[in-house]
């Protein structure tokens, strides 16, 4: 049994910034992480993008317990009681608390087939197997075409690999951008190598030797693919059980107050896991992103430690795919009015999402240096005509 003043159950991004969060308001309070994973803390963009570019591996760690916190790694909450303040892991040990967070994530969508081949990518453990399975396999393939999907396939394909990529959709993040840029992506992409199959789904599996026989399906029916690897990233479930069997609020996520208060008070969550309400948007979110870990994990150790501060940071996430990247800020939703403002197509440009003239989404395609500006865009109430849009962003320096 420990005590802890302060306890994190999760060990990702969010559970460090919270560590971070509680020292920058109480320097003593004792904080305790546990964590399912066997290796502590470390930055997760760089699994699919800095580490397959030269970045080496060490860099990635967040030093969690030189910042203050007591780490109990490879270790599953499998219960939490309320009523005593106490959570139970998987190896039968209790911690009580005084507040808790709930910092639990998210667990990769399976498919119901090849369990036994399939990495879905998501941990640093994770990057280790692909990184043994590509010094020795020539060919891979890459199901989904969302954050994953797209830049695994393309570390893959610097790396010198043979990439096969499939996905439902007719374009790579076509859940995100406008239909001609996701489709000059697919370009794009199968101009490096990458064989990009639209509209296609997975839908078998069995060994072939020392490689992998993929059953795939199109509109012309189904066939096969033999490959060395399969990858996959195909969205990610909010981990709410534990939250669900102590009987806190969930409504696609766990929900939190402006606070990050869960329905009991002397409870927190924070990150991937969580709806929240954004009051620039006028709605609950639940984002899967860095910058929403980071800050909103911050957030929730200052106010366990005693500040009352809001929660109302719009999150920005970006991506890079090979020479392109970008960022954005808000809903990028392609059903909403967009209203693109490309300084060359597909190169270099704004796209806005409006509902009802008013941005609630912007899309910075090779344009650095403005989410600020555009978060200001997303708060202004309108309504917006297409032409006082165009050339609003980039501002002037
Ligand atoms: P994602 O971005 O939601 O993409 C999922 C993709 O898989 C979509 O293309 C989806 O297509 C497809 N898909 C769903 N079911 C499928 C099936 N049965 N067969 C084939 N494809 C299927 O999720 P992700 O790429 O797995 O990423 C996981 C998480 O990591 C996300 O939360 C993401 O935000 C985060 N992440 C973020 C970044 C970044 O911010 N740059 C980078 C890496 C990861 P449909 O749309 O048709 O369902």
């Amino acid at each position: 049994m420990s005590h802890n003043r302060y306890l994190i159950v999760g060990g990702g991004m969010t559970a460090d910034a919270a560590v971070r969060g509680i020292r920058q308001v109480d320097p003593d309070g004792s904080i305790g992480l546990i964590s399912r994973e066997a290796d502590p803390p470390y930055d997760r963009p760089p699994l699919t993008k800095g580490l397959w570019k030269g970045k080496p591996l060490e860099s990635i760690w967040r030093k969690t317990q030189a910042a203050g916190a007591d780490l109990h790694t490879g270790r599953t909450v499998q219960a939490l009681d309320v009523e005593q303040r106490r959570v139970t892991d998987d190896q039968g040990v209790d911690y009580t608390y005084e507040k808790l967070l709930l910092a639990t994530g998210g667990t990769p969508r399976r498919l119901p087939f090849g369990d036994e081949a399939i990495l879905y990518y998501r941990t640093v453990a994770d990057y280790r197997r692909l990184r043994e399975m590509a010094d020795r396999g020539r060919r891979f393939a890459v199901i989904g075409g969302g954050f994953i999907g797209s830049e695994i396939a393309a570390a893959l394909a610097m790396n010198g690999k043979e990439v096969v990529m499939l996905f439902p959709e007719e374009g790579i993040g076509s859940r995100m951008f406008p239909r001609d840029l996701s489709r000059f992506l697919n370009a794009v992409y199968r101009k490096k190598g990458v064989a990009v199959l639209p509209e296609t789904t997975a839908v078998g599996f069995a060994p072939r030797g020392e490689q992998w026989e993929l059953g795939i399906k199109d509109a012309e029916g189904p066939r096969e693919i033999v490959v060395d690897g399969i990858v996959a990233g195909i969205g990610i479930e909010p981990n709410t059980r534990l939250a669900e069997g102590a009987g806190l609020t969930i409504e696609n996520g766990i929900v939190v107050d402006e606070y990050l208060r869960t329905s009991r008070p002397d409870i927190y969550a924070a990150g991937d896991a969580v709806s929240f309400f954004n009051p620039a948007l006028g709605r609950r979110l639940r984002v899967e992103h860095e910058d929403n870990a980071n800050t909103m994990g911050r957030l929730a150790g200052r106010n366990m430690a005693g500040r009352a501060e809001r929660y109302d940071h719009l999150p920005f996430f970006y991506s890079d795919l090979f020479e392109w990247g970008y960022e954005a800020v808000g809903d990028l939703n392609p059903r909403l009015d967009l209203i693109a403002d490309w300084e060359t197509p597909n190169q270099k440009g704004v796209v806005y999402y409006l509902h009802e003239g008013r941005v609630r989404g912007v899309l910075l395609w090779n344009v650095w240096g403005q989410v600020e500006a555009a978060r200001r865009l997303i708060a202004e109430p309108g309504p917006f005509r297409p032409e006082a849009l165009k050339g609003r962003l980039p501002e002037a320096a």
